[in-house]
């Protein structure tokens, strides 16, 4: 019998400020401060790939990319009215996230296939291929 092979973790938390410090401290109690979680966050290196993996996947629990799971939500509805027919594109239904799409593209034109991009977000290579669709220059798509 083969071994189970469990889910790797994206490529980017390998570069996580927070695997070296309190995990407890970014999943505070209900009424807890976060103020030390979010200043990790604030020196680490990742911070923009997690915020937008954590929207990416509607993670509803602990501190992602310094933003609570209460900013997160309201990061989300205002996403929600200014895009209201944005089709949702995850397991979670979120709509689709700028924030994920700008680190997309930005890996795209440092010339990073959408294998290697799906694998370092920890998204599906299909989600990457519909950001690029969505973020194609105007110029390329009349072409
Ligand atoms: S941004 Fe914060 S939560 Fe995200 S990996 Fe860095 S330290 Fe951890």
């Amino acid at each position: 019998m083969r071994p189970l092979e469990l889910p790797q973790p994206p490529a980017w938390m390998t570069g996580a400020l927070c695997a070296q410090t309190d995990p407890e401290e970014f999943y505070p109690e209900k009424g807890g401060s976060t103020a030390a979680a979010k200043r990790i966050c604030q020196a680490c290196d990742v911070r923009v790939v997690c915020l937008a993996y954590a929207l990416d996947r509607g993670e509803r629990h602990g501190i992602w990319g310094g933003v609570s799971e209460r900013d997160r939500r309201a990061m989300t509805a205002e996403q929600r009215r200014n895009h209201p027919n944005s089709r949702p594109n995850t397991r979670a239904g979120q709509p689709a996230d700028p924030l994920v799409d700008a680190e997309i593209m930005r890996l795209t034109h440092a010339g990073h296939s959408a294998r290697a991009i799906a694998t370092e977000l920890g998204i599906t290579h299909r989600r990457v291929q519909r950001a690029r669709a969505r973020n194609r220059p105007a110029q390329e798509v009349a072409a």
